[in-house]
């Protein structure tokens, strides 16, 4: 049996099972290992964290996961060709790893991790805001996971971590900057994957808080953030006119004044209009 630093090279698992990308999969693959352990360590020390990985393809961050001492990884991978590739991986790290075959949106990961957890992922770029979006807003806080290291289109990245007055601040900075830090942990060029995708990319690291920096409903503040950056360029008495009649009155009362727009608003204010809704 092999151990895992006696696998053979990526660019030979990819050739000896036949695992040529395939962009509806939005397959673009990691195989430097020095590359996929760097990222493995961006969440710190994991021996005693179990690890959730989305599409693990032939297993380039998989194995930098287990050679760096995660205590347990569970992958969740659509395309079955790349099984056997992954099945030679669990060989060499018994017990710690185990891949299910599906999508990711559909397998409740709880069912088979033990927290705390640390979530790690390449991830398909057609489901990643998907999930991250998922991930921010479950029913209650904390969420099953400690951690979310997460690659990303670098356009994706910059939305994640913007602040107000960035081009890129909007709905996904509001959710992830309420109940996380964030922050981009590394920037990759297209050369870093095999095939090269068309944009940079970067990991953007996300660390839960026990609970949210300013108080609010999680409802109503996803309501008001995707109503006021669905009409961005407007002012918000415009853009929000459809939430409540007297909503001028209850911009004024968050501190946000109503001719203001979106793209301008800090987090806490948003909060405080959130609120405003709860009576
Ligand atoms: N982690 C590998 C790496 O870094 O080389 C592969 C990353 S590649 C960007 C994305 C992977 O996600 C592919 O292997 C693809 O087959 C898989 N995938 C795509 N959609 C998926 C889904 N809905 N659920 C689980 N895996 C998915």
């Amino acid at each position: 049996m092999a151990r895992i630093d006696d696998l053979p090279p990526l660019r030979e698992v990819i050739a000896s099972h036949g695992l040529s990308a395939r962009k509806a999969l939005g397959q673009n693959f990691l195989l430097d290992l020095n590359l996929t352990a760097r990222i493995a360590r961006i969440p710190g020390d994991l021996s005693r964290t179990d690890v959730l990985e989305v599409g693990p393809g032939p297993g380039g961050l998989t194995r930098g996961l287990l050679a760096e001492g995660a205590r347990r990884v569970l992958a969740i991978e659509k395309d079955p060709r790349c099984l056997p590739a992954l099945a030679e991986i669990a060989e060499a790290c018994p017990g710690r790893l185990q891949v299910i075959e599906g999508d990711a949106l559909e397998v409740d990961p709880l069912a088979h991790l033990t927290p705390p957890i640390a979530v790690c992922a390449n991830l398909p770029y057609n489901v990643g805001t998907e999930l991250l979006v998922r991930w921010l807003t479950p029913p209650d806080w904390p969420p099953f996971w400690r951690t979310l290291t997460l690659m990303f289109q670098r356009e994706v990245a910059e939305r994640i971590v913007a602040g107000p007055g960035d081009k890129a601040y909007g709905r996904l900075a509001v959710l992830a900057q309420w109940r996380c830090d964030a922050r981009v942990a590394l920037s990759l060029p297209p050369g870093a994957f095999t095939p090269p995708p068309k944009v940079s990319s970067a990991v953007v690291h996300l660390t839960a808080l026990p609970g949210p920096r300013f108080p609010a409903r999680a409802d109503l503040l996803q309501r008001v953030v995707a109503t006021a950056f669905n009409q961005r360029r407007k002012m918000l008495r415009a853009a929000l006119k459809g939430l409540a009649p007297d909503i001028e009155d209850r911009l004024t009362a968050a501190g946000i004044a109503p001719t203001e727009r979106a793209e301008r608003v800090p987090l806490e204010a948003f909060c405080a209009l959130a609120r405003s809704f709860e009576r």
